[in-house]
């Protein structure tokens, strides 16, 4: 068990900087998630923490101990990649002690370990299998297995769930999650999948561009994002972002009017300077016969049976994505007004900070 200290890190591949300014304080036992668009840097990030990486700057300080030029094994972490790359040729149960094996563990020492990291997957059944002789779901716990049955200070997932079907994914999600609770071991978990991020996590680190965005629990980014980034990359349908026309401050709220109506928020921000943008979240509207505050006209509705998402367009023709609850029936060409209820206000300036962000 280890926290994890990152103080200014950089990283260069020759001239081109693909991690630069990343401060980072992973606590002992937490389940942090790394995410971001494709390229954006979180493998690197890993791979620097894990030591498969040289950084170019800045420190890296695991369990305390300045690890910048330790080896992987020194270093105390267990990595877990997308492709399991498990030995075909060896059992599950030779999979799992391998690790241990080449540590040197005696064989007497490694069984109890591999039987209980097998129960612990539940893969005590299958012990005499070959990998090919198991399901993705299977393969993957023979690789979480393996790095378990080490003892790691701190396990680092690269995508680990990516190569699964979606009905495994949310299987496998789930148990990550409890194996996490029983372990209470540090673990780093790398993904572009915003909903692995908002249920695994005790806190998400969100990145763009080789930089951290915001570091915070699932629910506080979701609800105060600092950034048009954090708000447009967490929450499925993305966020609708509006041209703002004009803010105006009713007593200790705040309107915001759009081309095609306005939204009234509690609060007011520290400052309304260079508010040019409104994010709406789609569920954030509910619809209403009269007395409607957005007016749009609909050009597709998805019928989900749990929920209706609805495809609309404002006069201005900015598009607005709306998530209601339940099946409605609405068509293409239907005039569709709303009213909102946000508890979460989101507007941006010129520089895509949230000015309702603390
Ligand atoms: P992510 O995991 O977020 O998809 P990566 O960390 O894999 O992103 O990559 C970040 C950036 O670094 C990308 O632009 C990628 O092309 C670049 N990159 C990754 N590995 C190398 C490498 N070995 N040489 C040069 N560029 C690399």
């Amino acid at each position: 068990m280890a926290d994890v200290k990152i103080t200014n890190l950089k990283k260069a591949y020759g001239n081109v900087v693909v991690l630069e300014d990343i401060n980072l304080h992973i606590a002992d036992g937490e389940f942090a998630v790394l995410v971001g668009p494709s390229g954006c840097g979180k493998s690197t990030l890993l791979r620097s923490i894990s030591g498969l990486e040289k950084v170019n700057g800045g420190t890296l300080e695991i369990g305390g101990t300045m690890a910048n030029n330790l080896t992987p094994i020194e270093r105390g972490v267990g990595m877990v990649f997308q492709s399991y790359a498990l030995y075909p040729h060896m059992t599950v149960a030779e999979n799992l002690g391998f690790g241990l094996k080449i540590s040197g563990v005696s064989a007497a020492d490694r069984a109890p370990r591999v039987q209980e990291v097998a129960e612990m997957l539940k893969l005590d059944q299958l012990l005499d299998r070959r990998p090919r002789a198991l399901s993705g779901g299977q393969r993957q716990r023979v690789a979480i297995g393996r790095s378990l049955a080490r003892q790691p200070k701190i396990f680092l997932f690269d995508e680990p769930l990516s190569n699964l079907d979606a009905a495994l994914r949310v299987e496998m999600r789930v148990e990550l999650s409890k194996l996490h609770q029983d372990l209470k071991s540090t673990m780093i978990y790398v993904t572009h999948d915003q909903v692995e991020a908002m249920t695994m996590a005790d806190r998400i680190v969100v990145m763009d561009a080789g930089r951290i965005m915001q570091v915070g629990k699932p629910l506080e980014l979701f609800n105060s994002p600092k950034n048009r980034f954090v708000a447009g990359f967490l929450g499925q349908p993305a966020t609708n972002f509006l041209k703002v026309t004009h803010v105006a401050v009713e007593g200790d709220a705040t309107r915001i009017h759009f081309a095609g109506g306005s939204v009234l928020f509690n609060g007011t921000p520290s400052t309304l300077d260079n508010a040019i943008e409104l994010g709406l979240r789609p569920d954030s509207l509910f619809p209403v016969g009269e007395g409607a505050e957005v007016q749009t006209t609909v050009e597709l509705a998805e019928q989900l049976g749990d929920e209706t998402l609805l495809h609309t367009v404002l006069d201005s023709g900015e598009k607005l994505v709306v998530k209601l609850k339940g099946q409605h029936a609405y068509k293409p060409g239907d005039k569709a007004g709303f009213r909102s209820d946000i508890s979460a206000p989101m507007l941006f300036n010129g520089s895509g900070d949230n000015l309702f962000s603390n």
